[in-house]
């Protein structure tokens, strides 16, 4: 089912602010991804010439089985049906440019193929979201290891948060920020995404 929008959180791991030098948000910080920039595992991530540096980070997706507007904390969970290991690829130096005079990063977070996401599984298959390592290797060397316990705002408050504005729709993708170790991609890399019993995420970059 193609969701009607990729719902991004930023730096929701208190590692990876500190490697990126932000301020620890009080508010979840989103942003989004057009469905358009999703690709499968075993796709490739087909840069664009003359883009500079683009950066892997591996995170968990939450998909929505059901409508909703104003979630309370409480529910949250009962509307995530699936989930999913995504890879919300990035091209930094864009991403970074326009921050830098308060510009969106749209394009530097989707262009096509850009969001890598595994074959959902049912949400029951795991015993506890809040307790899951991540962990993403390039060309079999391990760059980012992380644990779903380590985010700033939980997924419950995350689905609260966003949907006090702005309707969840059934298929829509929450991808719920990355642990540290966030790095560069060049071309011919390999690189595998993994979640514990959520499942792998292989791409090559060309
Ligand atoms: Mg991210």
């Amino acid at each position: 089912m193609r969701p009607t929008k990729i719902i991004c959180i930023g730096w929701n791991y208190r590692s990876h602010l500190a490697e990126t030098n932000a301020a620890f948000p009080k508010e979840p910080i989103v942003f989004f991804k057009p469905p358009s920039c999703l690709a499968g595992n075993g796709a490739d991530i087909v840069t664009v010439d003359g883009t500079g540096a683009i950066h892997h980070e591996v995170e968990l997706a939450l998909i929505f089985g059901k409508k909703g507007k104003n979630i309370p904390k409480s529910e949250a969970l009962s509307y995530v049906s699936h989930i999913a290991v995504f890879n919300d690829v990035t091209a930094r130096d864009m991403q970074t440019q326009a921050r830098s005079v308060g510009n969106p990063w749209c394009i530097a977070k989707g262009m096509d193929t850009f969001g890598p996401m595994s074959d959902p599984v049912p949400i029951g298959s795991v015993k506890d979201i809040h307790n899951l390592d991540l962990e993403l290797s390039v060309n079999g060397v391990v760059k980012q290891r992380g644990n779903t316990s380590l985010m700033l705002f939980r997924p419950e408050e995350l689905i609260a948060y966003v949907s006090r504005f702005m309707t969840i729709e059934k298929g829509d993708i929450m991808a719920t920020g990355t642990p540290e170790g966030i790095g560069p991609l060049v071309k011919g890399d390999i690189v595998v995404a993994k979640i514990n019993g959520v499942g792998e995420l292989r791409n090559k970059v060309v």
